[in-house]
């Protein structure tokens, strides 16, 4: 925990030091939106569509049936991988969602297998509707919200819908989150993402911690995210990966929205796990100072995730830092695509990288 901040020259006496020597320490990377279990690559999806061919949510399916096939084991593994792949890019904080299994036995193991490596789970099973569910989109919703959410709930934090025009309408959104909130789970929402729609109002009308996307906007939805508590959290890296146009964080900025900044790390749309990269990208193409990125990607992600002890470096915080091989946070925007974190500590503890010896 951070215990005191404050002038080295008035630091307590303390059992270890390690001297930065004029690099910058930030809080861990709080990453509140990642799709992370999963079996199989799209690259020849991603590459088609660089090529000319545009972005439809149906990609999705081709993960469906590669996770309904895969293992447990392999299924751990993969998870495992990109856990630690984050962990090694400054992500101490994560947020992992079901939803490429969407049958009840399959949604859960998801849930199950994310809990191992972190507590931030979320329930996805309406992130789109099955082949098995074609044409019945209200059956589906109804085993969402009945079996599925029963065998669920138990494993999970949070529950999310994507709500969007070929996945789920607003009432069935609606349905979707409060059958969540009457099982203990609080909302999120895929918002906004393709089109402009009802995700945001939704998320509001769900009092839900965050709504995700947000790229396209009314000035009605803007009103929204000023005006309740929902975080608008911007993921840029499925602009770049579907070459749409980026989410306008100074509009939100300028308006008073409180914004955060996530990977939504998945296999289709935004194969990366780096914030560093998001921040990045915020920056350049968003118009985000990169004091505000940096922020949206630590104390940001907390809020999105309702969380108080991380996020930040004030005393009381778990002491989850990172250490950069640069003299400011700029750096993470100003060397786009260069390692620049040398050393990890979670809850004060070394997890990545290697701090200058102590002296
Ligand atoms: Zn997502």
């Amino acid at each position: 925990m951070v215990a005191w901040t404050g002038p080295a020259a008035r630091a307590p006496a303390a059992d270890f030091i390690v001297d930065a020597d004029g690099r910058a320490v930030l809080p861990g990377f709080v990453d509140s939106h990642a799709h992370l279990v999963f079996a199989g690559e799209r690259s020849a999806e991603f590459a088609a569509r660089m090529a000319g061919r545009p972005y439809q949510a149906g990609g999705i399916l081709t993960t469906v049936a590669a996770t309904r096939a895969a293992t447990d084991i392999a299924l751990r593994a993969n998870l495992r991988r990109l856990a630690a792949e984050m962990l090694r890019q400054g992500t101490t904080t994560f947020e992992c969602k079901s939803g490429y299994g969407l049958t009840v036995v399959d949604e859960r193991r998801a849930l199950v297998l994310a809990a191992e490596v972190t507590p931030e789970v979320t329930f996805l099973g309406a992130h789109v509707v099955p082949p098995e569910f074609a044409g019945d989109v209200p059956g589906y919703v109804d085993l969402v919200c009945g079996p599925m959410l029963d065998a669920c709930a138990p494993h999970a934090r949070w529950v999310d819908v994507f709500c969007e025009d070929g996945a789920f309408g607003a009432d069935e959104a609606a349905a979707v989150l409060a059958a969540g909130r009457a099982a203990g789970l609080a909302p999120r929402v895929h918002a906004n993402q393709l089109r402009p729609g009802p995700g945001v109002r939704v998320a509001a009308e769900a009092g839900a911690a965050s709504a995700d996307h947000c790229t396209f906007l009314t000035d009605a939805d803007i009103d929204v995210l000023t005006s309740t508590p929902v975080v608008a959290t911007l993921l840029p890296g499925a602009e770049f990966g579907t070459r749409q146009p980026f989410p306008d964080a100074r509009r939100l900025l300028d308006a008073g929205a409180t914004v955060a900044l996530a990977t939504d790390c998945n296999p289709g749309s935004s194969f990366t796990s780096s914030m560093p990269f998001c921040i990045a990208l915020a920056v350049r193409d968003m118009r985000m100072t990169t004091q505000e990125a940096v922020w949206a990607a630590t104390a940001g992600g907390a809020a999105a995730l309702r969380r108080a002890d991380v996020g930040h470096l004030g005393v009381g915080a778990k002491a989850d830092l990172i250490l950069l091989d640069a003299p400011s946070h700029a750096y993470l925007a100003y060397r786009p695509g260069v390692p620049q974190i040398a050393a990890v500590w979670q809850v004060g503890r070394l997890v990545a990288g290697s701090p200058p010896s102590s002296p």
